[in-house]
């Protein structure tokens, strides 16, 4: 037996691409899942201690484990199997894989500071004579008791506001040793389900062991999240945990204010709006099993929950569950694997669901629980088709449509724009001489952003001066091209004075707290024209709305990318759903210019099993998902002959490891062949049996880390893989 072999190691995980592991000396009394300081080169470095065993490297080079950070396991055995099985799956180092999982705090500071601060009204203080809106919305929710900042932000609340009440001597703050935890206390009763509810109730009911997945299919407003709370309720009534996944914005305070208000328990929420310290608490409260809930974005399906006992996945479909960088998971599929290893039930929820999740319920490997009718008895939106090739239109609105909207708001009702297309144009044309404003970084052109007088290209954020004359020819004839919807906002305030028009998308609501702002007139139920992107799809929930009018059908459903029917749908449905909620009937005004297209007949009876059964037919001869299995690997540079140089061993490879169950395709450049200023290729692996797909790509992943010629490569490209691709670009 050599030296080595006798030497015993602890194997510590770093957030180093494609390694998993490196070997230390133990210092004693490392434990497994938790954190410690190591050397690494000439400093130290966080790591996690994964296992240990003999040395794998020569005794001689082995340092010591510096410092032991964390007293207890911050990933239990079975978030440590959950994430070698996610890196297996991406094809990803364990280190990368498992930094992924843990908050920004516990990557870089030893510990975390356990307060947080707390506002309150000072008892008896005499309060502002004339309180603005933001103080008056400060006042009242501080007279229900006190609440944190992250809860104030959330509402709406800025910092200057607060510190102005202080200032005041009305408002105080005081910084405990608060728990990062929400209490939930019931307060409403819950209503009696209908029939539909209650068949799709007792089947979750009686499946409480074993791995249990289920597609709640139902239309918004059929009463899907009454359904999470029953099962959230009994399994809080079981002592057990429930972990609940909502897409980006779809967290909102309305949703979370519901399950407050029903369930009894502790709740943390997770999302991209809090601090990194407040995530870090959230997330040890979580992982130490002080939260009866979790509610989260994307990332929170990492999170440890010692009694975890429930999954649910809302709007199952969404296209923010799947991360577009770094280790490119799908927040939805890894919920299904954790699942599944847990042997805990699953709920997937969705008023339009994936093909790849209609699949598994169609083919009976997924409870189906099918919701048809809105329990408050609201009937389904009516859809009115315009014809754009025979109605008079100018900037793409329609006459007739505008005519609608204000006969809608002199019945004080409200109406929703759809244009999925922020900014006032998406170009900028010189008509002298055919000039383009283009992004110098990207295949693509400028959009311009009249309220900021610039040019901004929407893939790599160059912002420019908009030009007085052509660049080209020096004409002064530059003029936008298409409409944002900035420009909406603005055709519509003309053309519908004295009514506002309230713009939602990523430009308006930059600042914490301004949607809910913007959103305060809409809420007070006056009669208002909401113009935005699919910000306003998506969770929020406006009972004024009656009518909602799609600007640009098309764009929406005619793209090159495979799934953008399905995308543009899903789209068109969610965007419906946002009208008449309440009692009143809503319509839908779609403008097309392919009005007799099939996929809007679909949308007329809003069967959307028929819209999945087209789309299916779509996809089963091509053997694209969710019939076959994809995977894309992608070469940039930003220089193209370095991309030029290695296309011949690149394909090579492909055709050497093509087999009749998957097809290496290309390299060939990537549908926008530039961006950020690296040019880049790509190769689409398609796969008719998921085995075969991950054997093709450990080769690939083997050429590039451990064969000279992949190596070579490797050093010139910058090179990554998407298993499970939702974009195609
Ligand atoms: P979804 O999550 O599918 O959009 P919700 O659960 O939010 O649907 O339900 C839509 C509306 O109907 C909500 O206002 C909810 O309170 C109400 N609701 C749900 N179930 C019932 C029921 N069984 N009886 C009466 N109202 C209900
Ligand atoms: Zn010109
Ligand atoms: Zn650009």
């Amino acid at each position: 037996m050599t030296q080595s072999s006798r030497t015993s190691a602890v194997q510590v995980l770093l957030p180093i691409p494609f390694k998993d592991g490196f070997d230390y000396l133990p210092s004693g009394g490392e434990v497994r899942g938790a954190r410690v300081l190591v050397p690494f080169g000439k400093s130290h470095r966080i790591g996690v201690v994964w296992g240990s065993g003999p040395a794998t490297c020569d005794p001689e080079h082995l340092r010591p484990v510096a410092r032991r950070l964390d007293a207890s396991p911050l990933f239990a055995e079975e978030d440590r199997r959950l994430l070698a099985t996610v890196a297996r799956y991406y094809h990803r180092g364990l280190g990368e894989t498992v930094f992924t999982a843990l908050p920004a705090v516990l990557r870089k500071k030893s510990d975390v500071a356990a307060r947080i601060t707390r506002w309150s009204l000072i008892p008896g203080a005499s309060l502002p004579e004339r309180p603005g809106t933001r103080q008056r919305l400060l006042i009242a929710l501080l007279s229900e008791g006190s609440k944190t900042s992250a809860e104030l932000k959330e509402e709406g609340i800025s910092g200057d506001v607060l510190r102005r009440g202080e200032a005041q001597g009305w408002l105080t703050r005081e910084a405990e040793q608060a728990s990062p935890l929400r209490r939930c206390t019931p307060t409403t009763t819950p209503p009696v389900l209908t029939d539909e509810q209650q068949a799709a109730w007792k089947t979750l009911e009686s499946n409480t062991n074993g791995f249990q997945p289920s597609l709640l299919f139902g239309d918004t407003g059929s009463g899907k999240t009454e359904i999470y709370m029953r099962a959230m309720e009994a399994v809080l009534n079981r002592g057990g945990q429930v972990l609940l996944l909502v897409p980006e914005i779809g967290l909102t305070p309305q949703m979370l204010r519901r399950l407050q208000n029903r369930l009894d328990g502790r709740l943390a929420v997770l999302h991209s709006g809090l601090t990194d310290h407040e995530r870090a608490l959230a997330w040890l409260a979580a992982a130490r099993g002080e939260a009866d809930v979790v509610v989260g974005t994307r990332s929170a399906v990492f999170v440890p929950l010692p009694r975890l006992q429930l999954i649910i996945v809302d709007e199952e479909h969404d296209a923010s569950y799947k991360q577009q960088d770094g280790i490119r998971y799908h927040g939805r599929d890894v919920a299904l694997i954790r699942a599944k290893q847990r042997q805990i039930p699953i709920v997937l929820g969705s008023a339009t669901p994936s093909l790849e999740t209609w699949i598994q319920a169609v083919e009976g490997r997924y409870h189906l629980l099918r919701l048809k009718q809105r329990p408050t008895g609201a009937p389904p939106p009516r859809w009115i088709f315009v014809d754009l090739r025979t109605t008079p239109h100018r900037r793409r609105l329609a006459l007739p449509v505008i005519d609608v909207v204000r006969q809608t708001l002199e019945r004080d009702e409200q109406v929703l724009v759809f244009l999925n297309r922020r900014g006032y144009a998406p170009a900028v044309m010189c008509t002298a001489c055919g000039w383009l404003a283009n992004c110098d970084r990207c295949d693509a052109r400028m959009t311009l952003h009249q309220g900021q007088h610039r040019l901004i290209c929407h893939h790599c954020d160059k912002h420019s001066r908009l030009p007085e004359a052509c660049p080209s020819c020096g004409s002064l004839m530059l003029e936008p091209v298409g409409e944002g919807t900035e420009q909406m906002e603005q055709v519509l305030a003309e053309q519908l004075q004295p009514y506002p028009v309230v713009r939602i998308d990523r430009d308006s609501t930059r600042r914490k707290g301004s949607m809910e702002k913007a959103l305060e007139p809409v809420r007070q139920g006056r009669p208002v024209v909401l113009v935005g992107t699919q910000m306003l799809a998506k969770g929020h929930h406006f009972p004024k709305v009656t009518l909602v009018v799609i600007v640009d059908a098309d764009g929406m459903l005619f793209s090159a990318d495979f799934r953008a029917p399905e995308r543009g749908m899903q789209q068109l449905i969610q965007v419906a759903g946002r009208a008449g909620r309440e009692m009143s009937a809503g319509r839908v005004l779609v403008q097309s210019f392919h009005t007799d297209h099939p996929w809007f007949s679909l949308l007329s009876d809003l069967h959307y099993e028929q819209v999945l059964a087209a789309l299916m037919e779509e996809r089963r001869p091509l053997g694209w998902p969710p019939f076959g299995h994809l995977a894309l690997l992608r070469w940039e540079s930003p220089k193209l002959e370095s991309l030029q140089r290695c296309s011949s061993p690149l394909r090579r490879c492909a055709e050497a490891w093509s087999s009749d169950k998957v097809q290496c395709l290309g390299p060939v450049p990537s549908p926008m062949h530039k961006r950020q200023g690296r040019f880049r290729q790509q190769m689409l692996l398609v796969a008719s049996d998921r085995k075969a797909l991950h054997h093709c790509l450990d080769r690939w992943v083997d050429y590039f880390l451990n064969h000279e010629e992949g190596r070579t490569i490797a050093r010139q490209l910058r090179w990554s893989i998407d298993v499970d691709p939702q974009e195609m670009s």
